[in-house]
């Protein structure tokens, strides 16, 4: 029998829903408004946040001070579109005395400086120590600049300077720009170029393979072929874990190591990789072995185009796959609805 142990988070994002305001062309979870829009329940928080406590490591400075790599944070989709489940999960997280706790968003709920402030002095005295605010030319297609300006401002001081600006660049580049309101990212590309993105961490992941395949060069799949992911998979650095549950190392959206809930089980048991062959093939053999399953049992064929990155050529032939596998098959394929977010439009307002 094939198992092996899930590494115990030291740092981790839990995924509050992968509802969200916008559908980002760059999203690793390929969240947008459209999802069902289920949200973790109290319950399961409970019981992630209790088998998390004693993993996650502070920030460097010390458990009242953030880093994106550290602590503990609260993601989506949008979590600020359910802000006393929010709320409810910051008071949860200080209960476990877990260290270096920031929620990371979008800032479409900025509004209003009034309201902004007053949430996040709420949060801050549930225990919620610092913020990260997204910055960049895919979200700021959907929500005005002026947002982000105000969750950073307000943020720097009301969390004492533990905000983090993910990426601080863009917020410059913004700001020299003049912006006011919202930028297609065809503007973004004339004004500014495809230079401007130089700074950009765009992991060719996600809904990037398919909405931004244009600015990637391409490779034929076999270049792929020797590949593995084991280290990706079982690194124990930085993990998710979605409101269903599942586990997500490496940034592999869609594909779970298992049930969090059962977080110490997967950790001191292991995971069981004969009910899970796709996280087989992708840990203990390679990427050729996953393309030949699949074009031999779901009659895969290789994109004329070719792919950006191994993880493109990895998510395609799971995409294939969880269309055509039954509902029980493969619960590696885990949420099943995220593989029917990944081409999706966006729904400018
Ligand atoms: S190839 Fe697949 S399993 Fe490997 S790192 Fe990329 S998405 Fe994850």
């Amino acid at each position: 029998m094939a198992r092996v142990r899930a590494p115990k988070p030291v740092s981790c994002g839990i995924l509050l829903s992968y509802k969200c305001t916008s559908t980002c062309r760059h999203c690793m979870y390929a969240c947008s408004p459209t999802w069902r829009g289920d949200w973790i329940s109290e319950n399961d928080l409970e019981k992630i946040l209790s088998q998390l406590s004693e993993s996650v490591a502070p920030a460097p400075g010390g458990p009242s001070r953030v880093g994106i790599n550290y602590g503990l944070h609260f993601t989506g989709g949008e979590p600020f579109l359910n802000y006393r489940l929010l709320l409810r999960a910051v008071e949860l997280a200080e209960e476990h005395d877990i260290p270096s706790i920031f929620v990371e968003t979008n800032c479409f709920w900025c509004a209003s400086r009034d309201r902004a402030e007053e949430m996040l002095l709420e949060l801050r005295n549930a225990g919620l120590d610092g913020m990260l605010v997204s910055v960049n030319p895919f979200l700021v297609e959907y929500t005005p600049f002026e947002r982000m300006r105000v969750a950073a401002e307000l943020s720097e001081r009301i969390f004492s300077g533990n905000l983090m600006i993910y990426q601080p660049e863009f917020y410059e580049q913004f700001k020299k720009l003049g912006l006011r309101g919202t930028m297609k990212f065809e503007e973004y590309l004339e004004r500014v170029g495809i230079g401007g993105l130089r700074w950009a961490e765009l992991l060719p992941m996600g809904r990037a393979c398919y909405r931004l395949r244009g600015i990637f060069r391409k490779y034929p799949a076999r270049i792929f072929f020797d590949e593995d992911c084991r280290s990706s998979l079982l690194r124990s650095w930085h993990a998710h874990v979605d409101n269903y549950g599942n586990m997500i190392t490496g940034y592999c959206a869609g594909l779970s190591l298992g049930d969090a809930r059962r977080l110490d089980e997967l950790v001191g048991e292991g995971v069981d990789l004969d009910e899970r062959p796709i996280l087989r093939m992708l840990i203990f053999e390679d990427l050729g072995s996953l393309y030949n399953f699949a074009v031999k049992e779901f009659g895969y064929m290789e994109r004329s185009d070719g792919y950006v990155s191994k993880c493109d050529l990895c998510l395609d032939i799971r995409r294939h796959m969880a269309a055509r596998a039954g509902a029980c098959e493969y619960p590696e394929l885990s949420p099943r609805e995220f593989y029917m977010h990944l081409e999706e439009e966006p729904g400018f307002r």
